[in-house]
């Protein structure tokens, strides 16, 4: 299950909504590719259900913060992992290009965030709901 949060700036405007977690659809390899977007990782998520059905993965909603322009992306983390083959999914950043972090973080309560707008440190984080 997950949890929604407001992510908010006490010193500009910077306000967004994001989603940490897994739903329901995350948990087997053929249930991902229903809802995953993005080609080159359909494609991966294929050849590994069809060549290791044993292949283990993780998958979640995380937040990926740049490391260059503090840029906060909400997408989805997914690792696949079988005896032959390992990917893992990666993102740029979509403000300045780099490559965001291997994994995005999944736990964000304790955690410092500074505001991508203003660089004010320390967003406040209010979780407003479960979702599945
Ligand atoms: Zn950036
Ligand atoms: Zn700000």
């Amino acid at each position: 299950m997950g949890v929604a949060y407001q992510l908010s700036c006490g010193h500009c405007a910077y306000s967004q909504n994001i989603y940490i977690g897994f739903g329901f659809n995350y948990c087997s390899l053929s249930s991902i590719l229903e809802w995953y977007k993005d080609d080159v990782g359909r494609q991966r998520i294929r050849a590994f259900i069809q060549t290791d059905k044993e292949a283990s993965f993780e998958c979640f909603d995380g937040l990926y913060v740049c490391q260059s322009c503090r840029y906060l992306l909400n997408e989805v983390y997914l690792h696949i992992n079988s005896d032959s083959d390992a990917y893992t999914n990666r993102y740029t950043c979509p403000r300045c290009s780099a490559l965001m972090p291997p994994k995005p973080i999944d736990y964000i309560e304790d955690i410092q965030l500074d505001c991508p707008d203003c660089g004010n440190e320390k967003l406040s984080v209010q979780s407003y709901m479960d979702w599945d």
